[in-house]
């Protein structure tokens, strides 16, 4: 199974791991990455990149310790800079802990090589205005962060939330993937493009 499932931190925010040919991406490393990286002892793999759907706290907690045990580049979106700023980012909301710092390039939208994985990001604003997916078609996979979840979706009620683009992002980007395409969202559990096109009560206006 090249698809592996953690979930990290105060949340259980789904952490994964995406790997072909001994080289691996982690996206979204929500909490203590000693899981991840006795993973990627295990199974011999070379980590070329931790991928970041969205920046906020609850996926970042990890970013920090594992790049420095990795010296992976952290990849994140460009529109969400802003909210590291605020708790929601950076962390102390709810009384949970500030997010350990770290440094990151942007990553842009369209067609990407992370060591042996093919992927297309794309934008999916909406649970944030950065927010991106990650579409890995030789998995037939498709990570979604907070955007979209099993019989669900993401909240906009934090800071640059916005409903009416996160039901567009779902529609023009996610909904375009071929129905087989697992979803691996942020929370809670996988499920593919068609059981939400058809079984999710907040896309059924538009699925069909
Ligand atoms: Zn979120």
């Amino acid at each position: 199974m090249p698809i592996a499932t953690f979930p990290l931190g105060p949340l259980d925010t789904n952490c994964y791991v995406i790997h072909r040919d001994g080289q691996a991406v982690v996206v979204d490393p929500g909490g203590d990455p000693a899981a991840i990286l006795q993973f990627l002892q295990d199974n011999h793999l070379a980590l070329s990149a931790i991928l970041l759907t969205h920046l906020h706290f609850d996926h970042l907690y990890g970013v920090s310790a594992l790049h420095n045990a990795t010296q992976a580049p952290v990849l994140a979106p460009v529109g969400d800079e802003q909210l590291l700023h605020t708790e929601a980012g950076g962390g102390g909301i709810w009384g949970f802990p500030k997010v350990p710092s770290f440094a990151y390039a942007p990553l842009e939208d369209g067609e990407h090589r992370f060591g042996a994985l093919q992927c297309t990001v794309m934008r999916t604003p909406g649970h944030t205005p950065g927010s991106l997916s990650f579409y890995f078609p030789e998995e037939q996979a498709v990570f979604t962060g907070d955007l979209l979840f099993y019989r669900s979706v993401g909240r906009t009620d934090f800071p640059g939330g916005d409903h009416a683009a996160l039901l567009n992002s779902i529609r023009d980007s996610i909904f375009t993937l071929p129905g087989a395409t697992k979803v691996y969202p942020g929370h809670g559990s996988c499920t593919s493009v068609e059981d939400e096109q058809h079984n999710n009560p907040y896309c059924g206006a538009f699925a069909r």
